[in-house]
């Protein structure tokens, strides 16, 4: 490859570095459905035992209906065994009538109490019910704050997106078309770190040692080459030990232990 002016090496990491926080702010973006869609689900849970508990209370009234019902029936049976019995004429029609009237008084005796267990259910699942709707209620003003949250974030993530768009476009104005082609190229093989620095030798992107000649060439500072182990884009980072190029920074005796009486000018 020929020699590359530095600004072009700078401006492809830029738009690296640019692509990178584009990613971070879709990914970020595209969790947003996921995370509104957990929020529903927590309030369509708390709702559904809302109405669990809601029917079964209405089972509970509807029985104690019932059983009024039955009290009622009772109660007319029980006038009319008291007619009977005025109306017997043996002693063994007097002996049944009255053992039906005992019969009729113990099974209305044991439905009363039946009726008050069921009322103190009733009053027990109406409480339930109560906290429940508060709950329920509480829970939704959470997650409509929640929600009104995500939605800034979301609002905020797009904005820092178009700004980030914006930016790429600017840098691939003014990069050279045949490195940002080459640039994609790497990409499509080897996903978004196409281009990375080499420090001491050693390949930021495989952490491999890259060939000595190779490493020559690069320490001038004015031209790419391709890793030969991972086939990235490799620049001399000019002896910073960070990923990033820093522009404006020497080569320190220490950072060129390949190189030393080779690469110094
Ligand atoms: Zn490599």
């Amino acid at each position: 490859m020929k020699s590359i002016p530095k600004e072009q090496i700078d401006t492809l990491i830029r738009i690296q570095e640019l692509e990178k926080q584009a990613y971070l702010f879709n990914a970020k973006l595209n969790e947003i459905p996921k995370k509104l869609g957990a929020l529903d689900l927590n309030l369509e849970i708390s709702k559904e035992a809302e109405n669990t508990m809601e029917s079964e209370l209405k089972d509970l009234k509807k029985k104690y209906r019932a059983m009024e019902d039955e009290t009622r029936f009772s109660q007319g049976q029980e006038q009319k065994n008291q007619e009977k019995l005025r109306s017997v004429k043996t002693n063994k029609e007097y002996q049944s009538s009255l053992k039906e009237i005992e019969d009729l008084k113990k099974k209305m005796s044991a439905m009363e109490d039946d009726m008050l267990l069921v009322l103190e259910q009733i009053d027990h699942f109406e409480s339930l019910v109560s906290e429940k709707k508060k709950e329920t209620e509480t829970l939704y003003q959470k997650i409509a704050m929640d929600k009104k949250v995500i939605q800034a974030e979301a609002e905020e993530a797009k904005n820092n997106l178009a700004n980030i768009k914006g930016k790429i476009e600017e840098s691939i104005k003014v990069v050279d078309p045949v490195l940002f082609t080459r640039y994609n190229w790497v990409q499509q093989k080897v996903g978004r770190l196409a281009i990375v620095s080499v420090v001491k030798s050693v390949c930021q992107g495989c952490h491999l040692n890259i060939p000595p000649q190779m490493y020559n060439e690069l320490h001038r500072g004015d031209t790419i080459r391709f890793c030969p182990h991972c086939q990235r884009m490799i620049y001399w980072n000019g002896g910073s030990e960070q990923h990033k190029r820093s522009p404006g920074l020497e080569a320190g005796p220490e950072e060129s232990p390949n190189t030393k009486g080779q690469g110094a000018p």
